[in-house]
C-alpha cells in the first residue's frame, strides 16, 4: 500500500531535526495516526528512486523494539511515515536522570532493537542517541532513524554536523566511512545510557567551549562512568564494556544480552508505563514554568 500526501491530515508539529520537521498526521483511509518526517535534501530522480527502493526492505519484517515504517513518498523532498510514539523521544523525558531499573529496561529494548536490525536486516544503526529512542504511554521503547538506505546516508553525511557527538573515538580519528562497524553503534549505545542515567550529555557540562574540545575529550580522555553511589556494579560494568575505547574489545549484542545486568532485568517487572507518565508530567511542568518565565520577562519589559 502506497501512502499519498492527499490522504494525510496534518496535525501538530512534533519536533525539528537537522533536516526538517516531524509532524503528527492522520492517515484517513486506514484511520492510523502517524509521524511524518520531512527530509530536506537536494536529490536527483535517480537517487530518490534508489532511496524509496531501499526503504522498502522495512516492510519485510517488524520488531517490537523498532518504530514501524508505514511508507515514504516524495514531493520536493522525501517524506517518511512511521509509527507515532505518543511520549516522544527520551532526550526530553529523562529529566535529572532515570533510575537503574528503568535504565535497564531501556538498555534491553535498545540492544534487542539493534540486534534485530543487524541480524534480520543487516543494518547498522549509525545514529544511536537519546533523540532517536522513542517511547509511548504503554511503556514501549523503540529505536528510529537507523541507516536503512545507503543512498540516503551518503546524501545526509555531507551536511552532518551535530553539536553533541555520539561518535565513537575510532570514527573521529579515521575519515573513511568504511570504518563504521557495529562496534561504533555499541559505543553510542553506552554513551546514550550514561546520558539517560546522569540526566545530561556526559562530555563537557559547560566546561568545553568548542566542538573540537569535545571531540578531543572523546578521543584522548577517559570514557565517562556512572557514579557508584547510585548504580550497581553490574550496571557500571555494562556501560564500561560498551565505552571501551578499543572497538574490537566491545561486546557483541549477544554478549551484552548475557551480561549479569541485562540477565537480571530481563525477568524483573518494571512499571515502564508509570515512569513514562511521571516523566511526561514533569516535562509538561518544565514547559509551563518556561512559558511563565517568558511571560514574566515580557511583562517586565513593558
Ligand atoms: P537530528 O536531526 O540531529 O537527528 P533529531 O533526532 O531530534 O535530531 P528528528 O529525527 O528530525 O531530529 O526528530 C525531531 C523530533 O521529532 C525528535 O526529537 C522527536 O522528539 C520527534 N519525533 C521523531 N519521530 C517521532 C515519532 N515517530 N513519534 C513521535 N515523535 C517523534
Ligand atoms: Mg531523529
Amino acid at each position: 500500500y502506497k501512502i499519498n500526501m492527499n490522504e494525510l491530515m496534518l496535525l501538530e508539529e512534533l519536533g525539528k531535526g537537522q533536516y526538517g520537521v516531524v509532524q503528527k498526521v492522520h492517515h484517513v483511509p486506514t484511520n492510523v495516526t502517524m509521524a511524518m518526517k520531512e527530509i530536506r535534501l537536494e536529490l536527483d530522480q535517480t537517487k530518490l528512486n534508489q532511496i524509496l527502493m531501499e526503504l522498502d526492505v522495512l516492510h519485510k519484517s517488524t520488531s517490537p523494539f523498532i518504530v514501524e515504517f508505514y511508507g515514504a513518498f516524495f514531493i520536493d523532498c522525501v517524506y517518511y511515515c512511521m509509527e507515532y510514539m505518543d511520549a516522544g523521544s527520551l532526550d526530553k523525558l529523562y529529566g535529572d536522570g532515570v533510575p537503574e531499573s528503568v535504565l535497564a529496561k531501556m538498555a534491553l529494548a535498545m540492544v534487542k532493537g539493534l540486534k534485530f536490525l543487524k541480524d534480520e536486516l543487516s543494518i547498522i544503526h549509525r545514529d544511536v542517541k537519546p533523540t532517536n529512542v522513542l517511547v509511548n504511554t504503554k511503556g514501549d521503547v523503540k529505536l528510529c532513524d537507523f541507516g536503512v538506505s545507503g543512498q540516503l546516508e551518503q546524501s545526509l553525511a555531507k551536511t552532518n554536523i551535530g553539536c553533541q557527538s555520539y561518535m565513537a573515538p575510532e570514527r573521529i580519528t579515521t575519515a573513511e566511512a568504511s570504518t563504521y562497524t557495529v562496534q561504533s553503534d555499541i559505543w553510542s549505545l553506552g554513551l546514550s545510557l550514561v546520558e539517560l542515567a546522569l540526566g545530561r550529555y556526559p562530555y563537557g557540562g559547560g566546561k568545553f567551549d568548542s566542538v573540537f574540545a569535545q571531540l578531543s575529550a572523546i578521543v584522548s580522555g577517559e570514557p565517562p562512568e556512572l557514579p557508584a553511589d547510585k548504580f550497581s556494579q553490574d550496571c557500571r560494568d555494562f556501560v564500561a564494556k560498551c565505552l571501551n575505547k578499543v572497538p574490537t574489545e566491545r561486546p557483541t549484542y549477544g554478549q551484552l544480552l548475557d551480561t549479569p545486568w541485562l540477565q537480571k532485568y530481563e525477568t524483573e517487572k518494571v512499571d515502564m508505563a508509570g515512569w513514562v507518565q511521571d516523566a511526561l508530567d514533569a516535562k509538561n511542568q518544565r514547559i509551563l514554568l518556561q512559558q511563565q518565565m517568558e511571560q514574566a520577562q515580557l511583562a517586565e519589559q513593558h
